[in-house]
């Protein structure tokens, strides 16, 4: 029965894409190697048509898909289970830029392209695409919209939602529903794109989308700051959104303790102004009239927060390099944390005025739970959304502490982001590392639709089974 899977599927692709022996680990196994599944084979189609014809010959073979593009989802989304029944389809042959509509400020685009050779794309029209997170240089769109990526210019810009007037689907019985319009009006009815972004691969197959485009820039600078408490961030972003406006584009909080393994793992990116403050800010002013005038802009709410307490002390920086730079240190927090030895992540939003008394709480409680408890605390507070990560103790072994307290350590954030009205996955997804956590937070009503949901659009469950919702 496989056997005459394989072969379909071979002429469908042709034989060199459908990968079936030797080393399957780039598809089988997840980014941060927590998890790595089975795959029947790995079918890599080059065009929407050949997408449909392997959703069809799965189905009709009973054989469940994973979507797949760039394989950088940190939820275990992506890759296959165990049993070496399920096919990954791959998009990353699809990596064309079909058309760009330059009055309608629009491009429209395979799902296999990779995020930075978008953004490149863009900035060759001479325009902006403004979605930007750290693995823009390996996850593809198609991934960004089924995950509803966020990044670091949600403040201004949104997330890969926003970013996205439309879709082409390969639904789960193999037709083609093509919905990339560019229409920034349409009120016919449900809203069939939004059902798919965010979706994690568990409806439809995401095959192109048309994205907006925005101006670019004339001006970008970046400043840091020291702050004196969580509180003080919260009032420094206040005061940006007010002076800033439309101008501000990302507002990153970070720990001391972030910092810190950043400066002990990568001495050579000489992480400032942060050893005697809990949390430095990032922040990023986007101006259309003038470098010139973006600095005042900047220097003028530096002041004030100065003046109001609220800051320390600052740096604006005097140019890219020295920008790039600023932001390579708040990237390689992640890297500098896997350095340092595994850790328990969470990825959550609350409303960004009760994150002071979130973080608060929670790291009293866990530091009541597990004494020497060490707090990674970094995010996009401009969204409301911290990377809260629990560190073993400095003299634990790091191994031990995930395999002997992930359960505890996630019941008490979890618990806290609940009593704070909070959500437990903001921009990462649910994927299958979450599936428990989301039935447990989500209501009764909202599981009920989404089961309902998932039931019309894909009633053999051939879609990514087991992710989002348990079959
Ligand atoms: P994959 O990992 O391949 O897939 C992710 C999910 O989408 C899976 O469930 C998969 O089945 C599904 N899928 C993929 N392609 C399609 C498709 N065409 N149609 C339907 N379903 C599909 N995320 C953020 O939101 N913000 C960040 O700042 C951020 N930073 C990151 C930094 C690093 C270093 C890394 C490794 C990840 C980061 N992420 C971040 C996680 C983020 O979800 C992914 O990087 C990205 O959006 C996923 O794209 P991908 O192509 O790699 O998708
Ligand atoms: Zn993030």
């Amino acid at each position: 029965m496989n056997d005459a899977l394989i072969n379909t599927l071979r002429g469908i692709t042709g034989a060199a894409n459908v990968l079936t022996e030797g080393d399957l680990s780039a598809w089988e196994q997840d980014w941060r190697k927590r998890a790595r599944g089975k795959a029947l084979a790995v079918v890599r189609p080059g065009n929407t048509a050949e997408v449909a014809a392997v959703v069809k010959a799965c189905v009709a073979a009973g054989v469940s898909l994973v979507p797949q593009g760039g394989n950088t989802g940190l939820v275990v989304g992506a890759i296959p289970d165990e049993s070496g029944t399920q096919v990954v389809l791959s998009l990353q042959r699809m990596n064309n830029v079909r058309s760009m509509d330059a009055a309608n400020l629009t491009m429209t685009v395979e799902a296999g392209c990779i995020l930075q050779s978008l953004q490149e794309a863009a900035e060759k029209a001479g325009f902006l695409f403004p979605l930007s997170l750290a693995a823009e240089g390996s996850c593809t769109i198609g991934g960004n919209l089924a995950t509803n990526a966020g990044g670091t210019q949600v403040v201004r810009y949104g997330n890969a939602r926003e970013l996205c007037l439309g879709v082409e689907v390969v639904t789960a019985q193999g037709e083609i529903w093509d919905g990339l319009t560019g229409l920034r009006k349409d009120n016919t009815g449900y809203d069939l794109r939004d059902l798919f972004i965010g979706s994690e691969g568990t409806l439809g197959i995401i095959t192109a989308a048309t994205l907006k485009l925005y101006p670019i820039p004339a001006a970008r600078l970046t400043a840091w700051a020291a702050v004196p408490s969580m509180a003080h961030a919260v009032t420094l972003l206040g005061l940006a959104h007010q002076h800033l406006g439309a101008g501000l584009t990302g507002f990153e909080v970070m720990g001391q303790f972030a910092l810190s393994l950043v400066d002990k793992h990568f001495p050579q990116l000489r992480v400032p102004l942060y050893k005697d403050t809990p949390f430095c800010v990032l922040l990023e002013n986007s101006d259309h009239e003038s470098e010139s005038h973006a600095r005042e802009q900047f220097e003028r709410l530096l002041e004030t927060a100065l003046e109001n307490e609220c800051v320390l002390d600052a740096v604006v920086a005097e140019n890219l390099t020295q920008a790039n730079q600023l932001w390579h240190i708040r990237e390689s927090i992640p890297l500098a944390q896997a350095e340092e030895g595994l850790n328990i992540k969470h990825d959550i939003s609350i409303a960004v005025s009760r994150i002071p008394e979130f973080v608060e709480k929670t790291d009293r409680l866990l530091a009541d739970a597990i004494p020497g408890v060490r707090m990674v605390n970094f995010g996009h507070l401009g969204d409301g959304n911290l990377h809260y990560n629990v560190q073993a103790p400095a003299d634990g072994d790091s191994k031990a502490f995930l395999r002997d307290r992930e359960e505890e350590v996630n019941t008490i954030v979890y618990d806290s982001v609940a009593s704070f009205e909070g959500s437990i996955s903001a921009e990462h997804g649910v994927g299958s590392l979450k599936l428990d956590k989301l039935e447990h937070h989500k209501s009764p009503v909202a599981m009920g639709m989404m089961r309902a949901i998932k039931h019309a659009l894909d009633p053999t469950n051939a879609m990514n089974p087991n992710r989002v919702l348990r079959a």
